[in-house]
Parts: structure tokens; sequence; C-alpha cells
């Protein structure tokens, strides 16, 4: 066959059905008895195409399989003086060279069709090179969210406010009969993870609406115009689908004040944000098209944007109280199976400060840890753990005995007897000596009030009893191991305690200086991002005095924490042995032994070096 004959002659590698073959020792027999003309060696396919004297011209060669090296055959070859080619380029090189030249091209290929992707991108704008793989908008749609105002809890305020918005969406028809026009937009307002995203998809999940989102650094593309462009194909795909809610997450990224910013402006930004205004005017208020924005930084947006018409409405979500933290923690241990002891108001009251993702997170900890010890149901004990593992670090391996582990343990249970002796202080949880990733060495924790950490309503005497427990570390470290031994852990103590005192007299009028305020920054103007630097509001001369009266505070908590310590040296010791025993106090433990221990004889400790 001549098709056949022609590819067993390009590429003699291939298997061919009709090929005709010799073995080795047949070659030999044709060898010595002369009929072989002519012999191709394809020496690294070990093989060998023979012609024999009794073949036609245009017939094909006899296959030969080779071994590994035929000295003796090239002999003989040469011998019977039959006409030898030696074929060096392979069959095998000459697949991989094609191999590679696909590869090569297809890299090229698929170089050139990225390039052009992302330029095609920008249908319409200048950015545009060819309208190849038109822009894919990247917002995502759902039908249908599924999550309901009963999923999101300890956010009543902003619930309610929002509660309206599902009726315009369900019943327009009730607000446009008496000639009310509908808000185009709601602006969240508040810090990551307080469930801003959650809100807005529980509208949509309430009035069974699609839910359009998409997020403002999404916006902002490379090729100025792709922005402009996605905010036109969002509310074109939106209105096709009205009624529905647009979610734009951290609107902060598009919605800046523009013409300001470092660097000047951004043409493409500036170019987006005008295409946004653009299309929020260019709807009816009826359309029953919902803008939900959602930022943490209301206070950089373009005043265009929070102007009537647009995103009139703005609804704060704050990090939620211990109430709210409860709501959520119920929320989240719906699907999650607790064991009789855990107690969700336990877990609110030692959780201040957390946002809702925390808590869900905290949770979910709580059970990946209870899963991994094969246990049945989350105890207070996952709980404990997770959130040690969330607020401190992750749980390392206990020091061996060594003297940085008596320095720690002196040192914990000098901030750990503090919290059980002075009168106003919150009580201890526990203290232990387990380090922490992050370079926690141990550490001593209260249990804080709830009412306290709500109301924020902390008094002088608590102030002053905390920061005396700040210096309860370093206090101990002096008081058994000598000035010289003193550590750098307790930097962070005491820097805590100097901003604490510092605010006692600058902001809380709590000194002998009087009852003014001299700074004006607060967390809350500092989360707004309104007022980076504090505003100093006094003299030099004022500034010598504070500096004074911080230095007073810190110096007779210091005194403080060193007499408690002297006088319960004892006991001090005592702690420690059990400290470095157990690695872990729990508070009641401890503050048995507090009020166990008293009259005891002296017993210095032995350090191991
Ligand atoms: P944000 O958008 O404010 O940053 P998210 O809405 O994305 O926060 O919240 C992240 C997750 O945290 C939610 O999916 C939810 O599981 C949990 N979460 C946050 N806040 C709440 C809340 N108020 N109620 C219930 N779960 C919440
Ligand atoms: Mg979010
Ligand atoms: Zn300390």
């Amino acid at each position: 066959m001549v098709i056949g004959l022609a590819i067993s002659q390009a590429a003699p590698g291939l298997a061919q059905a009709e090929k005709q073959t010799l073995t080795y020792g047949q070659l030999w027999e044709k060898l010595q008895s002369g009929q072989v003309v002519k012999v191709d060696l394809y020496e690294d396919q070990h093989l060998a195409k023979v012609k024999l004297a009794d073949q036609k011209s245009k017939e094909a060669p006899y296959e030969v399989e080779l071994f590994e090296r035929n000295p003796e055959l090239i002999e003989t070859l040469r011998k019977n003086k039959v006409e030898t080619d030696i074929v060096r380029t392979s069959g095998d090189d000459a697949i991989t060279g094609l191999l590679f030249n696909i590869l090569l091209g297809f890299f090229i290929i698929t170089g050139l069709l990225l390039i052009l992707r992302r330029a095609g991108n920008a249908p319409g704008g200048p950015g545009q090179v060819l309208n190849f793989g038109k822009s894919k908008a990247r917002f995502q749609m759902e039908a249908k969210t599924g999550v309901m105002f009963d999923d999101v809890a300890g956010i009543e305020e902003a619930k309610e406010e929002l509660q309206e918005v599902v009726t315009f969406l369900k019943k327009p028809e009730r607000f446009t009969a008496v000639g009310a026009k509908i808000p185009k937009g709601a602006l969240l307002v508040g810090p990551p993870g307080t469930g801003k995203t959650l809100l807005a998809k529980a509208i949509a999940g309430e009035a069974g609406v699609p839910f359009f989102s998409i997020s403002g650094s999404e916006f902002v593309e490379m090729f100025v115009g792709v922005g402009a462009s996605r905010v036109r194909d969002l509310f074109k795909k939106a209105k096709d689908n009205a009624p529905c809610i647009i979610f734009i997450d951290e609107i902060d990224a598009v919605g800046r004040q523009r013409g300001a910013g470092i660097g000047g402006g951004n043409d493409e930004r500036e170019q987006t944000l005008n295409q946004l205004l653009t299309e929020m005017d260019g709807f009816e208020g009826n359309t029953g098209i919902i803008i939900i924005a959602a930022t943490n930084r209301p206070d950089v947006l373009d005043s265009a944007l929070l102007r009537p018409g647009r995103f009139d409405r703005q609804v704060i979500i704050d990090l939620p109280t211990y109430k709210g933290r409860l709501g959520i923690l119920d929320v989240h241990a719906r699907e999650k199976k607790l064991a009789p002891e855990v107690s969700l108001e336990a877990i609110a009251r030692r959780t201040p400060g957390f946002s809702g993702a925390e808590l869900a997170n905290l949770l979910n900890e709580a059970a990946i840890l209870t899963a991994r010890r094969r246990k049945e149901a989350i105890t207070p004990l996952e709980i404990d753990d997770a959130i040690d593992r969330v607020t401190i670090g992750l749980t390392l391996t206990p020091l061996l005995d060594s003297k940085k582990k008596w320095l720690i343990a002196y040192h914990e249970v000098g901030h750990a007897l503090l919290m059980t002796l002075l009168k106003n202080s919150d009580p201890l949880n526990k203290v232990t000596i387990i380090p922490r990733s992050g370079g926690v060495g141990g550490f001593a924790q209260q249990v804080h009030s709830e009412d306290l950490i709500d109301s924020g309503l902390y008094t002088r005497a608590w102030l002053l009893d905390r920061i005396t427990i700040a210096l309860g570390g370093r206090a101990a470290e002096v008081e058994i191991f000598g000035d010289a031994e003193v550590t750098v852990g307790a930097s962070s103590d005491l820097r805590a305690l100097t901003n604490l005192a510092r605010e006692m007299v600058t902001r809380y009028g709590m000194s002998d200086l009087g009852h003014i305020a001299l700074e004006s920054s607060s967390e809350s103007e500092v989360f707004l991002g309104r007022d980076l630097s504090p505003r100093s509001e006094y003299s030099e001369d004022l500034a010598v005095k504070i500096d004074h009266q911080v230095r007073q505070i810190a110096l007779h908590g210091y005194e403080q924490a060193r007499k408690l310590i002297r006088e319960n040296r004892l006991l001090v010791d005592k702690l420690v042995e059990i400290l470095l025993e157990q690695e872990t106090i729990e508070g009641e433990q401890f503050r048995q032994i507090v009020a166990e221990y008293t009259h005891a004889p002296v017993k210095q400790p032995v350090m191991p070096s």
C-alpha cells in the first residue's frame, strides 16, 4: 500500500500494519548467504532496514530489530561490502521536535489571546483594541440569596430601618399611591465583618428579588473606561431583572471625593464614579431597583453620592453589644452540635469587641477542634480553646523547664495575683504559661463584666487598678529576681498602661490637672478617618505637666504592685509552683489557693540553671 509505505519511510518508528520483518538471526543468515544489498541502520531506535537482492526496488525494506550494540553486525556488513547507511535523525527526535513546536505555538497563541482579552474588556472605551472575548462584567447575580432577616442578629436598628426597603420592593404601590418617592439607595456604614453584606442579602431574600453584587475595587481597572462600562452593564442587567437589589461593596474604592487623594485625580475612578451617578439619576424611583452600598469610610465618599436621590439613607452598623453578640451566637449555633453545658451567654460575655464574622469564626473553630478531638458535641473546653486561639494565638508546645519558664511563671502570677487581690479589678479567668504563636510566653486573662464594656463607663478606681495589674508582671520579676534580671517581656504591658495613664490625664480629666479634656482623639474618629492625629490643645508647659502626671500614675501603680507581691511572697511562690506543674490555673482554683494560703514557712524558689 502506497500510503503505508510512505509513512513507514518518513517515520520508521511508527508501527505499520503491512511492514515486513526479519529476525536478527534471519538477517545474519541472509548476510552470510550474500542476499543483502543495502542496510539502513537506525541506531537510536535499534532498527535496521534491510533491502534484499530478490526484492523489487519499490518494495518496502525488511525491518530488523537490533540489540543495544551491534559491533559484529557492522563488522560483517563491511566485510561483505554491503551498502550501509547509518541514519542519525531518528524518528523519536522528529516527534519530540514536532511536539516542542506545537507546544511553543500553543503558548504563543494563549499569550496573545490573554492580551487580546484584556484589551477587549473595554468595549467602547479608549483601551479597546479588539472586540475579542467581549467584556464579561464581573458582577455576581444570585437569583435567590436564601438569607433571611432571621439569619442576621445583633443589629436590630439597622434591620428595622431596612425592613422598609423590603416593602418598597414587594409593594411599591403602597408608597407611590400616596405620592411618596421610593428612595434609590441606602448606604451601610460600619467596620468589617459586622454583617453589611449579609444584611443586603437578607433584604433581597426577604423581598424574594435577585441580588446583584459587585465590589468597588473591581470597578477600578487598569484600562480607563472599563469601570464605567461595567457600571453600565450592571445597571442594564439589573433593569432587565427588576425588581432587584444592586449591592456595591467597598464603595469607597470608587466613590472617593473626586479630585482628591494622593497623586491627584484618578481618571479611571472618576469616570466610573460619574457613570455610577449618571445611572443612579437615570432611573425613576419606582423601577424597583434599590442600590445598597457598604463602606467603612463614609468620610471619604464624594458628597455627590450622598445627595438626596442617591444614597440618601445611611445606616450605621456597629460592633455588636453583649446582647447582639448573644443573638449572633444563637444564629450560628443553630446548625452546630453544642453540649448542654455550653453557655452562649458566657461566650458573649468573654468576646467584647468581636464582630459578627469573628463570632461565626469562633464557633466554627470550636467545631473544627471538636471534630479533631473526635467528640460528639462542642464542649466548653473547645469554646475556650477557640477563643484563645482567635484572640491570642495558636497554642504552642509548652516550654521545657528552664529559667525562661520560671521567669514567665512569676511574671504571669504577678498579673494574676493582682487581678485577684485588687478590689476594683475584674476577676481572673485563667493564667497559663503555655506559649502562643506571635511571641506570647503566657498570659493572665480576666473576665470582663459586660455592663462595663458595653457602657464604657470605667471608673477612676477601675482604671488605676488596671494600671497596677499591668505592672504586676514587671513588679514580680523585680521582687523575685532583682533589678538586673528584669526582662523585655513587659514591653507591651508598659505600652498599654502608659496609654491608659495618658488618657486618664488628657481625656478623662482624672488627674490633678483638673477636669478638662486636653486631647480630642477617639477611636471612633480614627475609624472614620476624620482625625488621624490627635489635636493638641495645650502649651508646652502643660505638656510637661501632663508627662509628670502620667509618670505619677504609673509610679503609684508600680509601687502598689510591688508592695502587694512583697507582702504575699509565699503565696506567689506557691502559685508559681502549681503553675509550673499544671501550666494553667483556672480562676476558680487560683482564688481558692489565694484564700487558703496564709501563714506558711518561707521557701526560696530553686531555679534550674
Ligand atoms: P461585612 O460585609 O460587614 O464585612 P459580612 O456580612 O460579610 O460582613 O459578614 C461575614 C459573615 O459573618 C457573615 O456571612 C455571617 O456569617 C457573619 N456575620 C456577620 N455579622 C453577622 C450578624 N449580625 N448576624 C449573623 N451573622 C453575622
Ligand atoms: Mg462585606
Ligand atoms: Zn505581662
